[in-house]
């Protein structure tokens, strides 16, 4: 394929919140954004279909269909006939967003310590693989770690419902189901050609999979076999994964030359309309209204476009990003998830954190931090299962209450003036 017609999974979310809807079903584990109520949706869902076509009578009229596409007959019958719906897949597919996350409480947790130490070990343990990947698609290693790192936290997030589940009622239920439907046929042509066993193909309630977290139509068009042994398995070969994912942006027109950007001072008065990711003019323009590094050197001379990033608009950091960005945003087409990775990988090059602050006096917390005020909150009484640093509903609501006990803003928000104040709370209790 010579042209990159798409970006995988999430160019069919076009909302506010595009990344949050792909990634809904292990949300908690990396994003902690939105609460859901579930059983209400899943209700309506079930409603649906029982005053819909019957989920039988739905795959017999997807059968020749799926033939159409190059599944067997014999395919389609042993990997569907045991199939019934999951309904909740549907209520995700529904789902608003009641909680929009700030770029920093998305990065905090994105691009904690804990993330740069585990991607370190990544790039030495892989390192032979990751050097051969870079000889072949031009893609460094630290970009293709990060990558790894978001998206699955390197392999331990696949997202655990079973895709053909998933996909075959997103296929007869529900909006998208066109959509839905190649993904699913797809899925069983991935399974009819050996590449991944169907009980290893679980992911995400759309059904991104594997440590990429690719769609299978981005599978088919964008995975490739690297360890040699002629499958391309994303579920269960770190060289494939990493190979794929450097595929990837190399298609989607990684270069090699430039950075993917970097944070930037802006002159004090500037006219901030000229942001916006697409709104690319040569690096020596931008050097003429004022710009410098962040560490006040000279932006890079020549006609590079570049395109100035105000992520929370013009209090917090800036920067110009080249079209090296743009790849990372073809990856998820949200600009919060390109900046995570970008950062990340800066950061497993040795890089620091943003030098300017954020616009706000209540920074995000790591998944360390957020760990620890579960354990503070269970300490005090909340029953919110286990610290596992997932901010769910739960531990949101009981945020809440003890932001008003403790006389802080009750807006169940995971930040450090909650964690400060529970754990004062925590050392005056030992005390007494
Ligand atoms: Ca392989």
């Amino acid at each position: 394929m010579k042209t990159f017609a798409r970006p995988h999974g999430a160019w069919l979310w076009r909302g506010p919140l595009p990344l949050m809807l792909r990634h809904a079903s292990r949300l908690s584990h990396t994003l902690v954004a939105i609460a859901i109520s579930l059983p209400l949706l899943t209700a309506g869902a079930n409603a649906l279909a029982a005053e819909g076509e019957g989920f039988a009578s739905c795959l017999a009229r997807l059968r020749p269909e799926a033939m159409a596409k190059g599944v067997s007959a014999a395919t389609f019958d042993a990997h569907t006939a045991a199939l019934t719906p999951d309904m909740a897949v549907i209520a995700f597919l529904d789902a608003q967003p009641e909680f929009v996350t700030p770029i920093w409480d998305y990065l905090a947790a994105l691009v904690d310590d804990e993330r740069v130490a585990d991607g370190r070990d990544m790039l030495a343990r892989w390192q032979e693989v990751l050097g051969r990947v870079e000889g072949a698609y031009r893609v460094d290693p630290a970009t293709v770690v990060a990558v790894w790192g978001v998206e699955s936290n390197f392999g331990r997030n696949f997202g655990t419902r079973p895709l053909l589940t998933s996909l075959s009622t997103l296929s007869c239920y529900g909006r998208r189901q066109d959509y839905f439907r190649g993904e699913f046929f797809t899925t069983l042509k991935i399974i009819q050609e050996g590449h991944v066993a169907p009980e290893r193909l679980t992911g995400s309630w759309a059904g991104a999979f594997g440590h990429t977290q690719f769609m299978p139509s981005t599978f088919m068009r964008l995975a490739v076999d690297f360890d040699g042994d002629g499958r391309r398995d994303l579920v269960d070969s770190v060289p494939d994964a990493l190979a794929s994912t450097a595929n990837f942006l190399k298609r989607a027109g990684w270069r090699s030359d430039l950075p993917w950007g970097f944070e930037v001072a802006l002159p004090k008065g500037f006219d901030t309309s000229v942001a916006g990711r697409r709104n690319k003019q040569p690096m020596q323009d931008w050097a003429a209204r004022g710009i410098r590094r962040i560490d006040g050197s000279a932006l890079p001379a020549g006609e590079i476009p570049a395109a100035l990033l105000l992520p929370a608009g013009q209090g917090g950091p800036a920067f110009l990003v080249t079209r090296n960005f743009d790849a990372l945003y073809s990856y998820n087409a949200a600009e919060s998830y390109a900046l995570a990775i970008a950062h990340l990988a800066d950061r497993l090059r040795g890089g620091g954190p943003f030098v300017a602050a954020w616009p706000t006096d209540d920074p995000g917390l790591s998944r360390a931090e957020r760990r620890e005020l579960q354990s503070l909150l269970i300490g005090r009484g909340y029953d919110i299962g286990e610290p596992d640093g997932m901010i769910g509903a739960r531990t949101r609501e009981a945020i809440k209450a003890v932001q008003t006990e403790l006389g802080l803003q009750a807006d169940g928000r995971a930040g450090q003036k909650v964690l400060r104040a529970l754990r004062s709370a925590a050392v005056s209790k030992e005390a007494s």
